[in-house]
């Protein structure tokens, strides 16, 4: 862990916690190798019992798995029904030859520039959704990265102080944890006008999930329900919009700004919209994020699919002339590596992880998060036995080794596309290929050679 960060465990852990923490990481190395089968009622179409056990096994391997279904679901839509259309073998980038995934995230030219090695980051999980431990693991591994994590609203404990250079700090209309000195810290200063996975419904945290710990840090009452309501009623115009940006560039002038948005049908306005108010960083949050904490008659269906935003928000630009100045960032409904790909072949330059982090900290999706005792892992918990569950420096470990992963099949997808970096992929819908609503194409998950990467549709 950083210098300075301060143990959140105490040094020896009860009887109890220690047989549960035991059993559990057992269960997380055991599972993926597929000798007690897939288990029963774990996970949904879009995030099957594979997808969950592939990340699992990510996570505790760093490597891509064989065997498992590690690329798509089974939702019958979008990415689970987009492969590739790799080059012939004799147009694939050696091994051995470099390929560039580092992600620039100031096209600007108006300031500093902060350059990511991997064409992601953390997405904003506040104090209060997760637990203290699980916010350090993440940032401890943004760390060790040399990417980025998000505070969420809700600020961040002082534990997280020594990651601040790794820390976006999120604004957004409640101002929870927004303090001078989180926007002089921040590296990138989001502003959240709206998530994928409930737009228009503002944030919500149970009260039985505001203990006095995080009720400090929000400068509220404990055990109170915490509203954070749609809209920002100082923003109607791209001109208060730039009224956001200034403010937070007065503050902080190194501060790089990112825009969070959902996706409604005129996603492509929004868009030019945050150009034209100053934002260096374009996040669009599509329909399928969010924890279970958001709403069920919200989930999936009032935003638009990420799949149909991002080529929608990447031809306006262009056709706009703006689109080398603006980042866009996808997320809500990114789980793997291929996602990834597929994402910046529709549009995007990067994406933003969520819930994959989670599911590669023990998450099994059972739609508990909302609920102070709920999460049987002790991830989406501010309870302070639950929260024990999880050891910070277990948890980037876990997260390290994920990255490892998402970043060789990132690389192998490259290679056999014949590019060279990842920018190249940037909107080249004529990669992708479409698997049909029975499913992609071409299941096998073995590579020439013995490896075990591959992808649905894949040109042999
Ligand atoms: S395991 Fe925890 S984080 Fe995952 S869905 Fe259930 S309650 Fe939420």
């Amino acid at each position: 862990m950083a210098e300075g960060a301060r143990e959140t465990r105490p040094a020896a852990l009860p009887a109890e916690v220690e047989k549960h923490v035991h059993a559990l990481r057992r269960g997380f190395g055991a599972w993926p190798t597929l000798a007690f089968g897939l288990p029963p009622a774990m996970g949904d179409a879009r995030w099957t019992p594979e997808l969950i056990l592939a990340v699992w096994g990510q996570a505790e391997t760093g490597r891509v798995p064989g065997g498992l279904e590690h690329r798509v679901g089974r939702s019958g839509g979008g990415f689970d029904v987009l492969g590739f259309r790799f080059a012939p073998p004799e147009r694939w980038v050696p091994e051995g030859e470099p390929v560039d995934l580092s992600l620039d995230l100031n096209r600007r030219g108006d300031g500093r520039r902060l350059t990511l090695p991997v064409p992601w980051y953390g997405g904003g999980m506040s104090f209060g959704s997760v637990s203290e431990q699980v916010m350090l693991a993440r940032a401890e591994a943004a760390r060790r990265w040399g990417t980025l994590t998000c505070s969420g609203e809700g600020g961040y404990p002082a534990s997280l102080h020594p990651y601040r250079d790794h820390v976006i700090t999120q604004v957004a209309t409640g101002m929870f944890g927004v303090r001078e000195e989180t926007i002089q810290w921040a590296p990138v200063v989001e502003f959240k006008y709206a998530q994928g996975a409930k737009p228009g419904l503002g944030g919500h945290l149970l009260g039985d999930k505001a203990t006095t710990a995080v009720a400090e840090i929000r400068e509220a009452v404990p055990w109170v329900s915490l509203f954070s309501p749609f809209p920002f009623h100082s923003v109607y115009s791209v001109e208060d919009h730039r009224k956001h940006v200034d403010w937070v560039r007065t503050v902080n002038p190194d501060a790089l700004v990112s825009v969070k948005v959902s996706t409604p049908i005129d996603v492509d306005m929004v868009a030019v919209g945050s150009y034209h108010a100053g934002a260096h960083v374009l996040h669009v949050d599509g329909g399928y994020g969010g924890t279970g904490a958001a709403p069920e008659i919200a989930k999936k269906n009032i935003a638009m699919p990420i799949e149909l935003a991002l080529p929608r928000v990447h031809r306006f630009l262009e056709e706009e002339g703006i689109r080398d100045e603006l980042v866009v960032v996808a997320s809500g409904g990114i789980r793997t590596a291929d996602d990834v790909a597929k994402a910046i072949a529709l549009g995007a330059d990067g994406c933003v992880l969520g819930t994959t982090e989670l599911v590669a900290l023990g998450c099994t999706r059972c739609g508990n998060c909302e609920r102070g005792r709920g999460c049987p892992f002790g991830l989406t918990t501010t309870d302070p036995e639950l929260s024990l569950l999880v050891d910070p420096a277990w948890g980037a470990d876990r997260l390290d080794r994920l990255y490892a992963a998402f970043r060789a099949r990132l690389e192998e997808i490259l290679r056999r596309l014949g590019l060279r970096s990842v920018r190249e992929l940037r909107g080249r819908t004529d990669l992708l290929r479409f698997g049909g609503p029975g499913g992609p194409e071409g299941s096998d998950l073995s590579l020439p050679g013995g490896g075990e990467v591959g992808g649905p549709g894949d040109a042999r």
